[in-house]
């Protein structure tokens, strides 16, 4: 008779991988690193009105097990402007480390439907006391995410329409070809900034109509050539 753990002893301890379907195939893709953009589409930027129009994106991250793959988001504590923002996901295949934009597109596996889900006041907040973001972005479900679409099934996805509507209607509509940083970019300036490796994921940024959502809405969110993204807040 094996004795068992007691409580708090590191042999009790399991972690759970975070891991998203890849579409057209029983593998599926472990998720590393949650990198995302900001400030990645100008009406976004002015519907935001924060900052200086001509700054750069950037970037920030989230949490790897802030990643929904089930469609149920939590409505999360401290916050009574819970935000949708609508964005398409690069999801990295191979390392690039200081990969020029010409190069960039060779390390990227799939691309996936996502949305980077925002404590919208606790965000503000944050800006306006010039303090790190993590309590409007970098919470606990803030990273719902669709299945990784192979480049190898759907090609690279470099323009076409995003949108998303709650409950029916349409509240975020535009076309890739509005990023500031197209995809090519943000791998290339994040991949100066940090190893680039297998597992990563990077939320492109979102363009204007961000929004409210409450317990009960339902999220869809569709990307041309991608599978639509359904997302319930509960
Ligand atoms: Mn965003």
């Amino acid at each position: 008779m094996s004795p068992s753990p007691a409580p708090g002893a590191a042999g009790a301890l399991q972690v759970a991988p975070i891991s998203i379907d890849i579409v057209g195939s029983e593998r599926q893709f472990p998720v590393r690193r949650v990198y995302c953009v900001g400030r990645n589409y100008l009406a976004h930027i002015r519907e935001m009105k924060e900052g200086d129009e001509r700054d750069p994106p950037f970037f920030f991250q989230k949490p790897a097990d802030a990643v929904v793959t089930d469609g149920r988001v939590p409505y999360p504590t401290l916050t009574e402007d819970f935000q949708f923002e609508f964005e398409l996901v690069v999801a990295i295949g191979s390392e690039a480390s200081n990969v020029s934009p010409d190069t960039a597109l060779d390390h990227v596996f799939g691309y996936a439907a996502g949305l980077d889900m925002t404590r919208r006041d606790r965000q503000r907040e944050c800006n306006k006391r010039g303090l790190p973001w993590e309590q409007g972005k970098s919470f606990d479900h803030s990273a719902p995410c669709g299945p990784i679409h192979p480049v190898a099934r759907v090609g690279h996805i470099r323009s076409g329409a995003l949108n998303l509507a709650v409950n029916g209607s349409v509240r975020q509509d535009s076309v890739l070809e509005k990023m500031i940083w197209n995809v090519h970019e943000i791998v290339s300036e994040l991949s100066k900034q940090y190893r680039l490796l297998p597992g990563d994921l990077i939320f492109t940024g979102t363009p204007e109509g961000v929004g409210p959502v409450q317990r009960g809405d339902r999220l869809t969110g569709r990307i041309e050539g991608l599978e639509p993204l359904q997302v319930e807040i509960v």
